[in-house]
This record gives structure tokens, sequence and C-alpha cells, in this order.
């Protein structure tokens, strides 16, 4: 039975254009870690907590960079109103800030919010939802777009659509 949605953001929901390849030189610069990619990975080595925050701060500015440039990702976009009626979590790497501005310029409603200030990691991020939701995984749709996503709903054992 399905009783739950929950939904990653970038490439599923909205389509982020955020330059990556400036933020990972930032990156360098700030942390002395030459290879940035694969970023998620890059994050977890990050133990000083100012050195992450001020990672965070400047992944922020990228993201408010580019506001006013974020498209519709049509097939997560249908996927999100056929399931408007059921409670629905959002799990994304992007910030809070970040998520604030795009749920109002969106109009995305959900219950339940996980940003990388909670956990960068999807399988962890999926487990939070499922409990703020009060749900099985059994009972739970993940939207996703990546390998990872899909990897981490088969982990979390929830079932899966990749868009
Ligand atoms: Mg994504």
């Amino acid at each position: 039975m399905l009783k739950a949605v929950i939904f990653d953001l970038d490439g599923t929901l909205l389509d982020l254009p955020i330059n990556y390849s400036t933020m990972y030189k930032k990156f360098s610069e700030l942390t002395g870690i030459h290879e940035i990619r694969p970023l998620l990975k890059t994050i977890t080595q990050i133990k000083n907590p100012q050195i992450l925050k001020q990672v965070f701060d400047i992944w922020t500015e990228h993201e408010l960079d580019i506001i006013d440039k974020i498209t519709i990702h049509k097939e997560g976009m249908l996927l999100y109103n056929q399931y408007i009626e059921l409670p629905k979590a959002l799990v994304t790497m992007q910030g809070k800030e970040t998520i604030t501005k795009i749920r109002q310029k969106f109009n995305l409603q959900f219950d339940a919010i996980f940003t990388r200030e909670n956990t960068c990691d999807r399988t962890e991020q999926l487990k939070l939802a499922i409990t703020k939701l009060n749900t099985t995984p059994q009972d739970t749709l993940f939207i996703g777009n990546m390998d990872n996503d899909e990897n981490a709903a088969n982990q979390t054992g929830c079932q899966f659509i990749k868009v």
C-alpha cells in the first residue's frame, strides 16, 4: 500500500543550473582538498564544523545565484501533483535557506524536509523522512533521478520511481 511519498529536488522536481566548477574551485581553496569530486564523499571527510559551515555557505551562495534560472522538471512535477493528497517529504542536498526560497517561488508543500544540514547521506535522509512521516518503508514511494537515489531506496526498503 502507498501511504507516503518522498521526493528528491534537483533533477526530479526542478533543475538547478548550479555552477559546480566555480563552487568546487572555492571548496578546494578553503579545504585544501584538490579533487572535490565526488562531492558527497568529500563532505563526509570534512571534520571541522567551521570549515563545513563555510563550505555550506559557499554552496548556498551558488544556489541563491541561480534561483531565477531554475526550471521545472516536468515528469517529477506530474508525480508531485498526482500524489498531492498523500503525506510528502523532501530530501535534498540543497541547503535550508535555498529550499525556503524555492518552496515559496514554486509553491511546493512538504510535511517534512531534510537538507544537507541534517545529513548528506541519502539513505539516512530517507530513514529520517519515513520516521517523521510516521510510515513504513514498504508503504513509502521515493522519487529521484540518480542511481544513488535508487540504491538508497533499495537499502531502505522503499518503493522507487526514477524520473
Ligand atoms: Mg537529484
